[in-house]
C-alpha cells in the first residue's frame, strides 16, 4: 500500500523507516525492507512499522540503496511470510509492489514448470520471478526484463526492483497506483506519495503509466513500455513540513 525508496550517499534504512511512518495513514497489515549493500537484505514482519524497527534494530542495515514497503494484502493472508519485500527464487532480486496482477495464478503455474519456487501467497512474488525468469531466458539486462515483464502481467502496480547483480541502479515502474520521484543532489527517492520525499528535496517527478524509471551511477532515466525515452518535468513543490 506504501512504497518509499533510496538511493544515493546517506544511509537509507532510517530514510525509509521514516518515510513508511510518514505513509501509515494509507493503512497497511504489515512492512518490510530490502537493503542492498553487497549483499541484498530483506527484513519483514506483520503488523506496525515500530514491529519492523525492533526487528532490525540488531540486524546489518548499512546501505546507501534500500526500499520499504507496507502492505495491505489482497493475495495472501497478513503474516510475515507474505509481507514485502519478494525474492525472487535465486534471492538475486527483490521487489516491492502496491497493487493487484490479475493474472498471477497462470504466470505462476507456468513459472513453477520452469522450477521456480514460492514462499509466499501473493501474486507479487509471481511478478518478481517472471522478472528473473525473463531475465535469464534472454541473457538481458535487469530493465530489459522488467519492460518485457510489463507486457505480461495485467492489473495494476507500482514497482520498485533491485538486483544484488547491479548494486548502483534501481528500477521502478508504476501503471494505475501511484508514484513520485524526489530528485535531489546526488540522491533520489521513490515514494507513493511526495510526504516521505519532501524533507529532503523540493524537486519531484510524478511517473506517469506505463512508464519506467532508471536510477543507475547517478543517472535518471524515464522511458516508455516500448523503450522510448522521456522528458521528465520536474515539479517545484511548496509544501509546509
Ligand atoms: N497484491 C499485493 C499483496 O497482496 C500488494 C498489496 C498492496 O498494495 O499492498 O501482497
Amino acid at each position: 500500500c506504501g512504497i518509499v525508496a533510496y538511493i544515493g550517499y546517506r544511509e537509507a534504512c532510517p530514510i525509509i523507516i521514516k518515510g513508511l511512518r510518514r505513509l501509515e495513514y494509507r493503512g497497511y497489515d504489515s512492512a518490510g525492507v530490502a537493503l542492498l549493500n553487497g549483499t541484498l537484505n530483506v527484513y519483514k514482519k506483520k503488523g506496525k512499522v515500530q514491529e519492523l524497527e525492533n526487528f532490525i534494530a540488531e540486524k546489518d542495515t548499512h546501505a546507501h540503496i534500500g526500499m520499504g514497503h507496507t502492505r495491505w494484502a489482497t493475495h495472501g493472508e497478513p503474516n510475515d511470510s507474505n509481507a514485502h519485500p519478494h525474492y525472487s527464487t535465486s534471492e538475486r532480486i527483490a521487489i516491492i509492489h502496491n497493487g493487484i496482477i490479475e493474472n498471477y495464478a497462470a504466470l505462476k503455474t507456468h513459472l513453477q514448470k520452469q522450477g521456480h519456487v514460492f514462499h509466499s501467497d501473493t501474486d507479487t512474488e509471481v511478478f518478481v520471478n517472471l522478472i528473473e525468469e525473463i531475465q535469464k531466458q534472454n541473457s538481458c539486462s535487469l530493465e530489459e526484463a522488467v519492460r518485457l515483464a510489463l507486457h505480461e502481467v495485467v492489473g495494476a502496480y507500482a514497482i520498485v526492483v533491485l538486483s544484488k547483480d547491479d548494486p548502483n541502479q534501481l528500477i521502478a515502474a508504476r501503471k494505475g497506483s501511484p508514484l513520485v520521484i524526489g530528485v535531489g543532489k546526488d540522491e533520489f527517492f521513490l515514494a507513493s506519495d511526495a510526504t516521505p520525499i519532501i524533507e529532503y528535496t523540493n524537486e519531484v517527478i510524478y511517473v506517469n503509466d506505463y512508464e519506467i524509471v532508471v536510477i543507475r551511477d547517478g543517472k535518471l532515466d524515464i522511458r516508455s513500455k516500448e523503450d522510448v525515452k522521456q522528458t521528465p518535468y520536474i515539479q517545484k513543490l511548496e509544501m509546509e513540513l
